[in-house]
């Protein structure tokens, strides 16, 4: 199994998507959370969406692999019994998880492989962070000195592969996992 995590803003979700495009041979982990979708999310493809209550049961019940509240917000959780399925059975995993995730699994399954996904650099991690402009200045300062602080976990993971292009990042991930590389773009 291999853990895919890294700080805010550097594209892990862009990149475990395209390994899903690209590389249908890799299950990608669909998590739970309770955070309401996006327009163009669907349940049970990009998450498992879930009420407050449903996701106390799952955690009560011991279903969750790992769980965390992300961005102080709203949790998100790694099913156990999907993932345990595909281990079972052969199937390359992927999770796509914060660092608090990654470090609950690195506990619970320490044979599993941790790559940090790691920004070109903090300006760029800067760049990408504030370019929605979104942000007043507070909580930019405030989600700078976070990103700050998850730069800093790099040195707890087994791999770092850059983002600094997503199907090159995509690629270097599934050669991690030890599949063959394709190389080929579609779309
Ligand atoms: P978003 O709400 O933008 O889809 O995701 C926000 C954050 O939640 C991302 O950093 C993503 O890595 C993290 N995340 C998604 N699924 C899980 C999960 O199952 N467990 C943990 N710990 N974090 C997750």
């Amino acid at each position: 199994m291999t853990v895919l995590a890294g700080p805010t803003a550097v594209g892990k979700g862009t990149v475990s998507a395209d390994v899903r495009r690209r590389y249908p041979q890799v299950w990608l982990s669909v998590s739970a959370t309770t955070r309401p979708p996006r327009p163009g999310e669907v349940h049970g493809v990009h998450y498992l969406f879930v009420s407050p209550e449903e996701f106390d049961r799952m955690v009560a019940e011991g279903q969750m692999l790992e769980w965390a509240v992300v961005h102080g917000r709203h949790r998100y959780g790694t099913p156990r019994g999907p993932v345990e399925e595909r281990l079972a059975a052969g199937v390359p995993t992927l999770l796509e998880i914060d660092l608090q995730g990654a470090r609950q699994v690195r506990d619970s399954m320490p044979e599993a492989r941790f790559v940090f996904l790691a920004p070109p650099s903090f300006d760029e991690l800067v760049r990408r962070l504030v370019g929605r402009g979104t942000e007043d200045a507070e909580e930019r300062e405030r989600r700078l000195a976070t990103a700050r602080v998850e730069l800093a976990a790099e040195q707890e993971f087994d791999v770092t592969i850059v983002n600094d292009d997503v199907h090159r990042a995509a690629d270097a991930l599934v050669g991690v996992m030890g599949i063959p590389v394709t190389g080929a773009v579609a779309g």
